[in-house]
Parts: structure tokens; sequence; C-alpha cells
């Protein structure tokens, strides 16, 4: 058995000389705060420049960044937010925090992504923004997107936790849509432990995301004042520092992901059962993971079986219905377990925005019944990949 590389400890991430030189740095200089030191300035200043938008500013978490983006389109409470049912927790909590209400589109099963035509057929008078995940680093059709949205003057927000440096139509997602929002958590593609970032090139949503991240204190202004209810969602120069040293390698990291990804796909493209990442032409994956499609009709109990066997007799762990359910139906939603017993702002939603009868969504049910997440990360090497294939066409045979 071949042990595969963990992108929870040194083995599957490229932390190092270079993070611990700059922690050093942010150490010896005694500020450890972002609002004084050199750090934060730096990592938002090339990110910024990275991604070719006007604005990138750090915070906290992927799930801060999400809160950042819907606090800076201030949506009144019981206004709607489309988003996706398969997604992290934390890219839909913050809705309910703002006191907005999560409205579902379901995925295309092939690539467990929202669709325009899923987005417009949950639109109503209340949406107030969308959400577009780019699920596993594929990203979203943001063509179709952007027109549906553009003509409702409706913005949208790109959570591309899972896919920094993917790519619609030549363009980095994170710099398509209203705002972009990325996670520097354990497992993303670059990480400072936890930790996240907002980019924009609106000045207003720039003003207010900045604001929202900083108690919105007006930093700077001839009269400054906390404006309106805000957060300390700021990063410190200790995650600053290791995020500046971790974005220089953010490139070739993708690139490796993306080398080692495309070489599995050629190795099990024909085996019966299972397909491989479904690419749209003018799209670019970042692999954050690599997920197969399973067929219970042709593998004898599906995702759940495979991922059995590959465990049992490979030792190659692997996560069969990646969130096991759709969002809807974790307690928190189930049971409008929010504020106290006030059930807010769920009391104050349509009842069909909150309908969440199964048969609304068949490809997120059918999605998470197929997919099969292969963990991935940059220190994958060819004989990692050669080894997953040998075992899954071992088993598939
Ligand atoms: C990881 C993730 C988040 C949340 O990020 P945290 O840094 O863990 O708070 C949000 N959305 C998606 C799609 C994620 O994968």
């Amino acid at each position: 058995m071949v042990s595969l590389p963990s992108d929870q400890d040194a083995s599957g991430r490229t932390l190092g000389e270079a993070e611990i030189r700059l922690v050093a740095e942010a150490i010896n200089s005694g500020t450890l705060t972002g609002t004084k030191g050199t750090f934060v300035k730096q990592l938002e200043q090339e990110f910024a420049q990275l991604l070719g938008v006007k604005y990138a500013y750090s915070c906290a978490s992927g799930s801060a960044a999400v809160h950042v983006a819907i606090a800076a389109i201030d949506p009144e409470p019981g206004d709607e937010i489309v988003t996706t049912a398969i997604t992290d927790m934390g890219a839909l909590t913050p809705i309910l925090y703002q006191g907005a209400i999560p409205v579902f589109a379901d995925v295309d099963p092939r690539t467990w992504n929202v669709t325009a035509a899923s987005i417009e057929q949950v639109l109503s008078d209340r949406t107030k923004a969308i959400i577009v995940t780019h699920l596993f680093g594929n990203p979203c059709e943001m063509t179709e997107i952007m027109a549906l949205a553009q003509s409702r003057h409706i913005p949208v927000i790109e959570d591309c936790a899972q896919a920094f440096l993917a790519t619609h139509n030549g363009q980095y997602v994170g710099a398509i849509g209203d705002i972009g929002c990325f996670s520097l958590q354990q497992g993303k593609h670059i990480t400072t432990g936890e930790g996240g970032i907002v980019t924009t090139n609106d000045d207003a949503l720039a003003r207010r995301m900045f604001l929202f991240i900083n108690k919105a204190w007006g930093y700077g202004d001839p009269q400054p004042d906390h404006y309106f209810l805000a957060l300390n969602y700021r990063m410190s120069e200790l995650q600053g520092a290791v995020a500046v040293a971790q974005l220089q390698k953010l490139p070739e990291i993708v690139q490796a992901r993306r080398t080692t990804a495309d070489q599995l796909t050629e190795q099990i493209q024909d085996l019966p059962g299972i397909t491989p990442p479904w690419l749209d032409p003018r799209n670019t994956h970042s692999y954050w993971k690599y997920c197969l499609s399973v067929d219970s009709a042709v593998v004898p109990d599906g995702a759940l079986g495979l991922a059995k066997r590959l465990k049992a007799e490979k030792g190659i762990f692997s996560a069969p219905r990646y969130i096991q359910k759709p969002a809807f139906q974790c307690e928190v939603f189930r049971e409008q377990r929010t504020f106290g017993n006030s059930r807010f702002p769920f009391t104050l939603a349509r009842p069909e925005a909150i309908d969440y009868s199964p048969e609304k969504y068949p490809g997120s049910f059918a999605g998470l019944e197929a997919v099969l997440v292969l963990p991935w990360n940059e220190r994958y090497t060819i004989d990692h990949v050669n080894y997953i294939a040998t075992s899954l066409g071992e088993l598939l045979a």
C-alpha cells in the first residue's frame, strides 16, 4: 500500500522556510495587528494584483469572507439570497446572521454546481444577491449566470474557497462577479490555518467590506465613528506573514494539482462505472478535490461501496456523498434554530422560499448519491496517481 500525502499535515502542504522567516520577521517587529503592520497590507496588494481586481481585503476565515460580502450588500431582514445546498455550512450561516433567507437553487449533478437555469427558477422580487460556489475547484457557468444576474440587477458573490486560480473564459474566478470570497483554512490550496480574503472592483462595496471587517470604524476619516453594526473580522500579522509566503507558491500549487489530476483522468477515463470530473471547455479546474461520479447500476453499492473497498483493500481514503446531505436537511435549517426561540429570520420568509421538498432538488440528491471525493493536493506525484489508478482498475475490473 502507498500512503498518500495529506493536507492536514506537512506531507501534503507547502509550508516551509519562507513562512518561518516571515513569521519570525513579524514577531521581531513587535507588531502583530494587521492594522499597523506590513504583511497583511502586502498580502492584500499582491492578491488583488494576482487576480487583476481593484480591491482585496483579508479577514478571519472563509465564513467571515462570505459574511463580509453579504453585509456589504446589506439585505433587508427577510430578503432572499440564492445559493446552493451542496457547500460548506460556513457559506450559509452568514446569510442567516445578516437576517436574510438562503434560497437553494438545484445543482447540475455532473458538476455539483448551480446553473443559470436552476438559479432563474428560484429568483423572486425579494432576491437581493446570488452566491455561486465553484465546487471542488470547478467554475460555475459564469457567462450565463452573469447575463441572468445583470438582466435582473442582482449582485453575484463568487465563493472561491475551493477554486483559487480556476478560470472561466480566461478570467480568474473571484474577478468575474461583484464580490469574490476565499478561504485560507488548513485544507484549502494555500493556508494560514484559518483566514479569508474578499475581492471586488466596486468602490462602494469595497468601502463597506473594509468597514465590516473593522467594526465599521472610519479609520482615517476626518470625524471617524462606528457607522453601523459590524464585527472585528481582521487577520493578524502572523497569518499575514504566512499568507505572503504561501501566495508566492500558489501558481505552482495549482499547476501541480492540475498536472497530477490530468494524469489520473488519462488513466481512469475508460474504467467502467466511474466518470472523471466533467469540465466545460471554457473552464480550467483547480482541483481542490478530485471527484468521481460513480454509477450504482455498474458499481456494487455505488460510491459507498467503492469507498469501502478502496479503504479496506488499498488503504485509500475517500469521502462518498461529500457533505452527506443537502444543507437544508441539517438541524439548523430543519428546526430553524437561530436566535433564542425566535426562529428569526425564517419567520419572515415566503413559504415557497423555505420549502425544501426533495422533488425540488433532483440534481442535488442525485449528485450527492453519486459523488466520490478523492482528497487531492500539490504533493501528489505520478507514483501516487499510478497507485490510485491501478487500485481503481483492480476494484472495477
Ligand atoms: C471552506 C469553505 C468555506 C468556509 O471557509 P472557512 O475558512 O472554513 O470558514 C466556505 N465556502 C466553501 C465553499 C468552503 O469550501
